[in-house]
């Protein structure tokens, strides 16, 4: 094994947007700048958010954007053996329970963390959702290269955690924590919207006897009321005839100081140059960045 194995892991719900190219890149260079590998997974395990055709629609606009990656495609939705596998054995731990709790049923607790209601259930039930027992406290903290130290107690935040849906599908989680052990992830590059999921999944990780990866959470580019760039947010899609000024534009909110004459150059050889000078500490350690006039949205957005 490679002492590097970044990946990027894009849900297949639209086409890839600039959000998404700004961690793309992020996670490519500091992958190359580390001689590792780049692999790519296509989340589809929440099997009612994807979109048809989305998947060979991103891996095309990676492939036209430069950033190639190594080894076949992960695809969640055929690996859902390994991730039955990985519940059985935590509940051969005695780490999980089924729980028919509702959403209504948890609402008149009035708190996000689960109470523990369904703690004796511990052989399955159908139509019922699978939790993993989180004991209080949980205490889990690791070092973000881009955010600095961070610290969570799981059982404060969110306490017994679903792994396998009501409606059978595996949880994110679950899937993910899974995916990044089989395919030797060891550094993790995402965006911060996912900063949150991370301490759920280092538990997870230890009960599973996985290794944990080093992370870092690429800051979110935000519209001017705060929210995040997606197709809701009138984010366009990616137009690949203008990849090398994205990629530079990408670049140059990194931190990385692109050169201005880059910005005219192909996609390789932007992207050649930003690996000879990638810093990830240059990246701006904050959770938002706020989208300036260049990052592509539609004119619902800019008005
Ligand atoms: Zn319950």
């Amino acid at each position: 094994m490679p002492d590097y194995t970044g990946r990027f892991a894009p849900s297949p719900t639209g086409p890839l947007h600039f959000g998404s190219l700004l961690t793309a890149v992020a996670g490519w260079c500091d992958a190359r700048a580390a001689g590792g590998r780049w692999l790519v997974r296509i989340e589809d395990v929440d099997e009612v958010r994807t979109r048809p055709g989305a998947s060979d629609d991103i891996l095309r606009t990676l492939d036209a954007f430069g950033l190639t990656h190594d080894g076949e495609v992960r695809v969640q939705s055929r690996c859902k053996a390994r991730y039955q596998a990985a519940l059985e054995q935590l509940q051969r731990q005695g780490d999980v329970f089924w729980c028919r709790c509702t959403r209504s049923d948890l609402a008149r607790f009035g708190q996000s963390v689960y109470p523990g209601l369904c703690r004796l259930h511990t052989s399955p039930l159908n139509n019922a959702a699978v939790r993993l027992r989180v004991p209080a406290p949980c205490p889990q903290h690791f070092p973000d290269r881009v955010l600095g130290e961070q610290r969570e107690d799981v059982a404060a935040v969110t306490g017994d955690f679903v792994i396998r849906r009501r409606d059978g599908f595996f949880a994110y989680q679950l899937a993910v924590v899974v995916d990044d052990a089989e395919q030797g992830v060891t550094h993790i590059v995402r965006g911060a919207d996912l900063l949150d999921n991370t301490c759920r999944q280092i538990y997870l990780q230890q009960r599973l006897g996985y290794s944990t990866p080093d992370y870092a959470h690429i800051p979110l580019i935000v519209n001017a009321k705060g929210e995040k760039l997606s197709k809701q947010t009138g984010a366009l899609g990616l137009d690949a005839a203008h990849a090398g000024k994205l990629i530079w534009l990408a670049l140059d909110l990194l931190g990385q100081s692109p050169d201005a004459a880059l910005a005219r150059e192909t996609p390789t050889v932007i992207l050649t140059e930003a690996v000879r000078r990638w810093q990830i500490t240059r990246v701006p350690s904050g959770l938002q960045l706020p989208a300036d006039k260049r990052v592509p949205v539609d004119d619902a957005y800019n008005h």
